[in-house]
């Protein structure tokens, strides 16, 4: 039975038949087996689908045959360990990183709008796009530049929700819901009144203003399956990762204080030394047994409240827009991403538009975060009211006929990021010495995100190789803060 004490100064050998077992082959999983492979232990991923990646999914839609995401996944440029772990398991190139942005206007004036960078150090590098966004008056404009001004100075410790907040800097109704709603929801996936003030600092801050490149988006240019499954898959298992698919665990095995194994559904066990249990929040107490989930740090990510996001796709008989992606204000259609020019040629369909039989067409996918208010719709109103949104902004391409679409939608995508909420995430470290916790839901800092994830998996591998006396720090430092923004808010 393995100790459950800290065990320091292990020889190379012992810590090559250290077992190391992950339950969960999410990203949090992954990053964590990465990690620990590339430091020399043995390591076995299970997995209880028959694919790996967890909300990042793929699926064959019947009707196109073709392969396409559960939702549009994007990383910001701030998202640092995100990107190590892509460099680290081979896949950086499937992603494409976005150095300009296209928002549309509200109906009534629907003007395209492309926000990029300029010469000026941050935090004005994108105020020249900024200024150039026509449905903001010079008032607004002027009360969001004092709102940001804010809220970067605004270090307190005390948190409160992002409304509120915004309500005492006296920000006007129009400009919360065209500025500060329509970044968060994309990023936050929730309503102003359900964010935290420190998440929504840290999304202006990481992101828009302490560095110039922490705004970019990076894309993947292909499924999201041919990210995980192929990429990934065969670079761990060629580092020596066993990755065991449909290897649901039904619980732990807990004696005299320390995990010893697992016991999976199918009735089989498998032992380790120690163990990662990256599964969803809400999975995680079913795993445990009584006595540990019932240990208050535990317990409490039952309190976590979780969000909807729903993606639509849309297959047109041709192209209804050459823009890669559009953000739109005040519409139900809140992020547009036009999958027949973000992919590459390995798809279905190419840069062109031309699908691989030479017929030309065209596939976007509209992402709706804070998905609440679809449950009154159903799937065809939802579709229908997108593509009638989609074609006043493009009146041009009236002819464009819709072939197909189909909506599909996580209910519980991700924890909402309500005031307090970061008291309700525990440490990777669990109140057992050989089992960590992992995934987007632990204290990271980070809201749910890709980032927050792998973040998890990292902060995990380094208690773990605490454990075995080879400490070292796997989480890569955070864009650095252009000297202005130094200057001007710390
Ligand atoms: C619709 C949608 C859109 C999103 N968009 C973005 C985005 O644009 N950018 C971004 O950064 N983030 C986005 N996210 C969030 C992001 O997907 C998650 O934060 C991240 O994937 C979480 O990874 P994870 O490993 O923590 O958890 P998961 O991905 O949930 O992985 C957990 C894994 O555990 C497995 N598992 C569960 N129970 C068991 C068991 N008993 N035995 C074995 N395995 C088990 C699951 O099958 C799953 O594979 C989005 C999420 C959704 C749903």
């Amino acid at each position: 039975m393995p100790d459950a004490t800290f065990e320091t100064g292990l020889t190379k050998a012992a810590v090559e038949r250290r077992r190391v077992v992950i339950v969960g082959g999410g990203l949090a999983g992954l990053a964590a087996a990465s990690a620990l492979a590339s430091r020399g232990l043995a390591v076995t991923v299970l997995e209880s689908r028959p694919r790996l990646g967890g909300r990042a999914s793929s699926i064959i839609d019947r009707e196109s045959g073709e392969t396409i995401d559960n939702c549009q996944h994007v990383a910001m440029g701030c998202c640092t360990s995100f990107r190590h772990f892509c460099e680290a398991v081979g896949c950086a190139d499937l992603f494409e990183t976005q150095r300009e942005l296209f928002f549309v206007g509200p109906p009534g004036n629907a003007k395209v709008v492309r926000f990029a960078s300029s010469s000026w150090p941050a935090p004005l590098h994108l105020a020249s796009s900024f200024l150039r966004m026509p449905w903001f008056s010079r008032a607004e404009k002027l009360k969001i530049a004092i709102g940001l001004r804010a809220l970067a100075r605004d270090h307190s410790r005390a948190d409160c929700s992002f409304q509120d907040w915004l309500n005492r800097q006296r920000q006007p109704e129009a400009v919360q819901r065209r500025f500060w709603h329509l970044v968060l929801v994309s990023a936050l996936s929730e309503s102003l009144d359900r964010i935290s003030f420190r998440h929504a600092r840290k999304v202006f801050v990481d992101g828009f203003l302490a560095n110039r490149n922490g705004w970019q988006v990076s894309i993947p240019t292909v499924p999201l399956d041919d990210v995980y499954e192929f990429r990934i898959a065969t670079t761990l298992r060629e580092s020596g990762v066993q990755i065991r698919l449909k290897a649901g665990v039904k619980r732990l095995q807990i004696v005299e204080g320390c995990v010893t194994g697992v016991e999976l559904r199918d009735g089989s066990q498998v032992a380790g030394d120690d163990f990662v249990l990256a599964v969803p929040h809400y999975l995680v107490q079913a795993l445990l047994p009584e006595q540990l989930a019932g240990v208050a740090e535990v317990a409490a990510v039952d309190r976590l409240e979780t969000a909807p996001i729903a993606s639509v796709h849309l297959w047109y008989d041709q192209p209804l827009t050459e823009l890669p992606h559009a953000t739109f204000v005040d519409r139900l259609s809140q992020w547009m991403f036009n999958r027949t020019v973000l992919s590459d040629a390995r798809s279905a369909t190419t840069r062109d538009g031309v699908h691989a039989d030479g017929e030309v067409g065209c596939r976007l996918q509209v992402v709706i975060s804070a998905a609440r208010d679809l449950s009154t719709m159903s799937e065809q109103e939802v579709i229908a009211k997108v593509n009638q949104e989609l074609r006043q902004i493009w009146p041009e391409r009236h002819e464009a006929r819709l072939l197909s679409g189909r909506m599909i939608t996580e209910h519980r995508a991700v924890f909402s990021p309500l005031p307090g909420v970061d008291e309700h995430r525990p440490i990777q470290q669990s109140p057992i010495p050989n089992l960590q916790f992992a995934g987007d839901w632990t204290r990271t800092g980070w809201p749910a995100t890709m980032e927050s994830a792998v973040r998890s998996g990292y902060l995990a591998a380094e208690n773990v190789l605490d454990r075995v006396g080879q400490p070292e720090n796997m989480v890569p430092a955070d864009l650095p803060a252009a000297r202005l923004y130094r200057l001007l808010f710390s």
